[in-house]
């Protein structure tokens, strides 16, 4: 054990940057803190502009040979590097889990294992890309797919290795060199992965982690000139200030912001089916940026929706993430209990009802919280809370459900439940959203198109999207 290695849940980790195929620490270091009992997990490498040009100078110097490097040989390694989350899974999923505070059972079923798809699939994806060939006139046009550089990726802290790694793979499938920050509330499983690719044979400085507050490095990652493609997913204030750094170098980017996503029902739907639906919005404590957080229900059914919705939210058992019964786990920060807290308070003193919850439950938790006469212009319907916070609206047509539905900023995703399939496509062709559900929610295929419309981001990401993102297409033009 030495200063920089930390134990979590019996798992070392290592608190030091990851720069051209070593570790590298800073003077300053920051308290990382687990949101289940705001212990101490580790005191973390405190990033700055020096580190940010350490990490993108290695990223540039690594490139030309990742680049050039063939496609059987990159697929080869990021499936490699797929092995090796697998083997790793649980070491991932208790970290993940004592850093972000989500629920351990979801990390060992479903986001770890989506962490070793993201890189099976981009690998695999990949070996499939090809070039199209167009005629013009006895010419033929070829268009392939060029690597663009050194990428900086920048991920949040709601999902840590999963958002990661959905950059990651196919930045590095597409033969650019990475250098990935990872969000400061939840630093630890991304100096794992840099310990699993390297172990998989990715050869030095291809992978860069550096860590530290936004704040601090981001804008020297951001401004740098060296770096040719930015990927970030994050909040929409930190998305403009990004977006003004990069636009010293026209750097391109992709943002994958918030949200504030309706859930339309419709009095034709399956109300058990609804009802499951609304319920299933408080996973990961409502730290989603795709959860329905607008219940807008047909004013038939409302009633008869609301009854049974309180009945089965007030069945969520609240607790330690680490057990297998909970439902919701702890917010990530106080800070963020906080900020839900004033949105709620402001909610009521403005006339809106908590039908559930609308409290804390100690300093980690805030309860699953259901808000009714909420206006539409207010600041409860309008703004992301982050939080397992929702509100209820009643419609009485499908003209007012398609109006309220649209009426935010945001276009990340919106979900349906109605039981005429015609009224479905009729209402999904008039929402702006990435992202429609239909009687379903967060079922999600890699091939297709993810991203958001209006403030909730720009570009789409997913499939041959990333590649086209990741990659400099180019044309060649040549006479018959
Ligand atoms: P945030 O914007 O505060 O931070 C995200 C990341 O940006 C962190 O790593 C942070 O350190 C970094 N950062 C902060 N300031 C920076 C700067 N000036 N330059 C460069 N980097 C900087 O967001 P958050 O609170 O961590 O995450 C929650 C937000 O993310 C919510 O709005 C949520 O909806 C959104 N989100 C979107 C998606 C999506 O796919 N659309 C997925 C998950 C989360």
């Amino acid at each position: 054990m030495t200063d920089h290695l930390t134990t979590v849940a019996g798992v070392a980790v290592d608190t030091r940057h990851w720069i051209g195929g070593r570790r590298v620490a800073s003077t300053d270091t920051f308290t990382d803190v687990s949101p289940i009992d705001g212990s101490t997990l580790g005191e973390i490498s405190r990033g700055t502009g020096t580190e940010a040009a350490q990490a993108v100078a290695a990223a540039k110097a690594a490139f030309p040979a990742w680049a050039a490097t063939s496609r059987a040989e990159r697929a080869r390694i990021l499936h490699a590097i797929a092995d090796g989350v697998e083997k790793r899974l649980e070491d991932l999923a208790v970290v993940e889990t004592h850093d972000n505070g989500a629920l351990l059972r979801s990390h060992r079923r479903g986001v770890m294992p989506r962490v070793a798809h993201n890189f099976r699939f981009f690998a695999d994806r990949l070996l499939t890309l090809d070039h199209e060939d167009f005629e013009t006139r006895g010419h033929t046009n070829r268009v392939g797919w060029d690597p663009a550089g050194p990428c900086v990726l920048i991920t949040p802290w709601n999902a840590p290795l999963m958002l990661a790694t959905w950059k990651v793979a196919p930045a590095l499938a597409a033969g650019n060199t990475v250098v990935l920050k990872p969000a400061e509330w939840s630093p630890l499983t991304a100096s794992l992965l840099a310990d699993i690719a390297a172990a998989a044979g990715l050869p030095a400085g291809v992978l860069n982690v550096v860590q530290g507050y936004g704040a601090e490095i981001g804008d020297a990652l951001t401004s740098h000139p060296d770096v040719r493609r930015i990927s970030f997913t994050g909040s929409v204030p930190t998305a403009k200030r990004i977006a003004a750094s990069a636009a010293a170098n026209l750097t391109p980017l992709s943002l994958e912001l918030g949200g504030k996503s309706p859930l339309l029902v419709f009095a034709d739907a399956d109300l058990d089916l609804a009802v499951d639906l609304a319920v299933e919005q408080y996973d990961n404590a409502g730290q989603v940026c795709l959860a329905a957080t607008r219940l807008l229900v047909e004013e038939p059914i409302a009633e008869e929706f609301t009854r049974r919705f309180v009945e089965k939210a007030s069945g969520l058992r609240q607790g330690d993430p680490r057990d297998e019964a909970t439902d919701i786990g702890p917010t990530i920060h106080p800070r963020q209990l906080e900020k839900i807290d004033g949105f709620v308070r402001r909610a009521i003193a403005a006339g809106a009802r908590a039908v559930v919850g609308g409290h804390r439950e100690g300093d980690r938790y805030y309860a699953p919280t259901l808000l009714t006469e909420v206006a539409q212009d207010s600041e409860i319907v309008q703004e992301e809370v982050f939080g397992p916070v929702l509100t209820l609206q009643t419609f009485t047509t499908e003209e007012e459900a398609v109006r309220l539905a649209d009426d935010t900023r945001f276009g990340l995703a919106a979900t349906l439940a109605t039981g005429d399939r015609e009224r479905a496509e009729r209402v999904t062709a008039r929402l702006v959203a990435g992202t429609v559900w239909v009687n379903c929610f967060f079922v999600r295929d890699l091939r297709a198109p993810f991203g958001g419309s209006r403030h909730s981001g720009v570009g789409r990401e997913g499939g041959t999207w990333s590649f086209d993102f990741y990659c400099d297409l180019k044309n060649t033009v040549t006479a018959p």
